[in-house]
């Protein structure tokens, strides 16, 4: 069915947790604690499909089962085909494994010179902090250490981690990453940050999140003060459909702004989630009401169990070349496939350039018309300003096909 968006609607409030007073559902503790963990609490709210029962029964040998309450109302509980349904609760094909799927799809394992760091770019590092999430996606591209459900034994070791970086002085940009870093209480987080901030070659650190999504009560005051203190931190977060742009979210991004974190979007393209132009556009344009810009959309990894959520590469090229001169070009995300085997991002675009030789390039607009563009300047005495004018003009036009 096509997606329609109510550009008004915001989706706020308790939902089916009207009963919880106010105070204990704004308290991100009490909504870790009642998060929906097993097959038996899922059923009490919502009738499963044989397929989602199958899945929930493995999915301690896979990725754990957890939503938030919070989370949890965004769910259509009538359709088995919702997007944010499919992206939380697991299914049986997680069970399957296709050609050419790995465990750890970006061989982060071989490039990790201390458990839980990995240096595969000279000037950068991802400093996995921790293996617990607020809510797990099913499509994870690290579900071979997050939740544990694979008894990998992922334990982080911060100083360790901390002690390569400050003898790396080439390392210039830290990505905190996990699971999800700011699951770590605000003492053990303000005590990262403090120690990277104090190594004189880290410029840049940033945090990779999906908290603000599952959610966005973590968002504190408190953890706001803890980012104006050592800022600038960069985050990345993680929407992938419209329905997640809640009053809820929108506020968290709201205070993250306040307290100096520039926001950007990492999306995944999904099978039956996010790989149609109209749901792209919904959520891209919903980013940015949000103050977040939309940065990667990610072909996804090719882990273990996830082929069904692979979309097609070409969907993804189309959804770009429809946004790309149709909206306003800072909701454009780079689509990139992350090379298997950890051939790092490499961009996937639509092809704009038809040729290029020594004397001009020439190339398509968003309206598919061609243009060319002269590489070879002849210089002459300078004309009258008239004649320049339409000279560029000409030089530009569209050429006839
Ligand atoms: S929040 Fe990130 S790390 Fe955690 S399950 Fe989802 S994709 Fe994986």
């Amino acid at each position: 069915m096509a997606y329609i968006e109510d550009r008004a609607a915001w989706f706020e409030g308790q939902g089916l947790w009207q009963h919880i007073p106010a105070s204990d559902w704004l308290d991100w503790t009490w909504q870790l604690k009642n998060r929906i963990t097993t097959i038996e609490q899922l059923e009490r709210l919502m009738t499963l499909t044989d397929d989602e029962r199958a899945g929930c029964l493995h999915a301690n040998q896979k990725l754990a089962l957890a939503i938030t309450p919070y989370f949890f109302n965004l769910i259509d509980r009538h359709d088995p085909d919702c997007p944010i349904r499919k992206q939380v609760i697991p299914r049986g094909a997680e069970m399957l494994v296709a050609d050419g799927e790995m465990l750890d799809s970006l061989g982060e394992d071989a490039h990790s010179p201390v458990p839980g760091l990995v240096h595969r770019y000279p000037d950068r590092v991802l400093f996995l902090v921790t293996d617990r999430c607020a809510a797990y996606c099913r499509y994870c591209t690290r579900s071979r250490l997050v939740s544990n459900a694979q008894d990998y034994n992922f334990h982080p070791e911060y100083e360790q981690g901390l002690r390569y970086i400050e003898a790396h002085p080439e390392v210039r940009d830290v990505l905190l990453s996990g699971g999800d870093p700011l699951l770590l209480s605000d003492k053990k987080l303000e005590h990262l940050l403090a120690r990277l901030r104090a190594i004189k070659h880290v410029e840049f650190i940033r945090i990779g999140s999906r908290i603000p999504v599952f959610l966005p009560q973590r968002i504190t005051p408190e953890l706001g003060e803890i980012f104006k203190k050592y800022g600038p931190v960069w985050m990345s977060i993680h929407v992938n459909h419209p329905k997640e742009a809640t009053a809820e979210l929108r506020g968290a991004c709201e205070r993250l702004s306040f307290a100096g974190v520039p926001l950007g979007n990492q999306s995944v393209l999904l099978k039956g989630v996010n790989d149609d132009v109209e749901v792209m556009k919904a959520l891209i344009h919903r980013l940015l009401r949000m103050r977040v810009r939309p940065y990667y959309l990610y072909q996804m990894d090719l882990i273990t169990g996830g082929a069904h959520f692979k979309a097609d590469v070409r969907k993804g090229i189309e959804i770009i070349r429809a946004l790309r001169g149709h909206t306003t070009g800072y909701a454009i995300p780079q689509y990139v496939i992350d090379a298997p085997g950890g051939g790092g991002k490499v961009p996937i675009n639509p092809d704009y350039v038809e040729n290029v030789t020594e004397e001009e390039i020439i190339f398509r607009n968003y309206e598919g018309q061609l243009f060319r563009y002269p590489l070879q300047a002849k210089i002459r005495p300078a004309a009258p300003p008239a004649e320049v004018a339409s000279e560029g003009f000409l030089l530009s036009a569209p050429l006839v096909e």
